[in-house]
């Protein structure tokens, strides 16, 4: 099969992108030919003709259109799959798809069909009003998206027009990574069930074999942001003197983040590449997911499986569909991190008997493996193909 994978790249990159890479090269693994179409939020430059371009592009971009007719009208692919479109790419692509009898598989990533900002949270900390049901016009002017009132009401708008013009239609399949934000989904808009599929992330199973945990270190890797709780964790660990922690990543709350390196029991490891996350995932004691956000999938958790090494997650959403307490990993309160501290606790002084049911091979569930994915995810694609035959034949 040819496949034309989309995907708008993060400014700072995240679970969204490693999904995109992996994937590429799962399929390709499989002997498929993959072509990409992508953008970089990198590439926008700070200045005002960057922005009013940027603007309008959310509207009618000429310039991606052009692009994107072109590669579909030379490489032909037999399915478009669609990722993270903001803001470089746009809804326009599933119309171009379309038009070409090309089916249209959109990956759902996160909330942006409901709100701009894509989490359902802004950048104050508290969900957005956007996670209110029906329509109001406080809706319009919010600042969920970068933490800007202009960006986010143009964004909002930008995906109504869309709305209304139907894009939404092109798209032959959504794929849901949990059925939870299928339902969140199917609760705000209206979304075809026929459309909908619930297909879980995946990531490599490291297949481990021996269960080493020697350092007592309790690990968190991600963006630095309000969503991801990260700021409350370190709170935490100061009150923690006795556990360790050591923090990955990188993004907009950086200083704030580096403010806890005084505290003997905190580290803060930075960025660090694939190989070396891996490194520290397969000797901690659990990784902690400390999200304030109905995460959607978190790349983090599947990979942390994978290296045997138990979660500590809040008790919600997606976290419910993956995690068992004590068998996989452990719950605390959404939102309550005296009660994450009770639990870190627990865990710490516990640990040996804990620890001593976990299995040796990996922690990840059959679902989340490469090759169940990759069997679902063809079934959809084929599925789509026939459906568009039978559509040509009855023209
Ligand atoms: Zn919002």
């Amino acid at each position: 099969m040819k496949i034309l994978l989309v995907h708008n790249f993060y400014q700072y990159r995240g679970g969204e992108d490693t999904y995109f890479l992996a994937l590429k090269s799962l399929l390709e693994s499989h002997k498929h030919t993959v072509i990409t179409f992508s953008k970089d939020s990198r590439d926008i430059k700070d200045n005002i003709t960057s922005k009013i371009n940027l603007v309008i592009g959310l509207f009618y971009n000429k310039k991606v259109k052009k692009e994107f007719s072109e590669i579909l009208k030379r490489e032909k692919p037999d399915i478009v799959h669609s990722n993270n479109l903001y803001p470089l790419i746009g809804l326009s692509i599933y119309k171009l798809s379309k038009d070409l009898n090309i089916p249209v598989i959109q990956t759902i990533h996160n909330y942006r069909m409901i709100c701009p900002g894509g989490y359902l949270f802004n950048d104050e900390g508290k969900p957005c009003i956007h996670a209110s049901h029906g329509f109001s016009l406080r809706k319009i002017f919010q600042n969920c998206y970068r933490g800007s009132y202009i960006d986010s009401t143009i964004l909002y708008l930008s995906q109504n027009y869309y709305k209304l013009l139907g894009t939404y239609s092109f798209v032959d399949y959504f794929l849901f990574p949990s059925q939870f934000i299928l339902n969140t989904h199917k609760n705000y808009i209206n979304i075809s069930l026929k459309k909908a599929r619930v297909l879980p992330y995946f990531t490599q199973c490291k297949k481990m074999t021996k269960f080493t945990k020697g350092n007592d270190f309790f690990l968190f890797v991600g963006l630095f942001s309000h969503k991801k709780g990260v700021i409350e964790l370190l709170k935490t660990f100061t009150t923690l003197p006795e556990c360790k922690l050591i923090v990955i990543g990188d993004g907009p709350l950086k200083s704030d983040v580096l403010k806890f390196k005084k505290f003997k029991n905190i580290i803060i490891a930075g960025k660090k590449s694939k190989r070396e996350v891996g490194k520290y995932m397969k000797e901690a004691l659990c990784t902690i997911i400390p999200s304030k956000w109905y995460e959607v999938g978190p790349m983090v958790m599947y990979e942390s499986l994978a290296y045997n090494t138990p979660v500590i997650v809040p008790r919600i959403g997606v976290f419910k569909e993956v995690v068992s307490e004590g068998q996989n990993g452990f719950f605390f309160k959404f939102n309550d991190f005296s009660n994450l501290r009770r639990k870190i606790k627990m865990v710490l002084e516990q640990k040996n008997e804990l620890f001593k049911n976990v299995p040796n091979e990996s922690l990840l569930e059959h679902k989340n493996t490469e090759a169940e994915y990759y069997r679902t995810l063809i079934s959809i694609y084929k599925k789509a193909l026939e459906e568009h035959f039978l559509q040509l034949e009855l023209k």
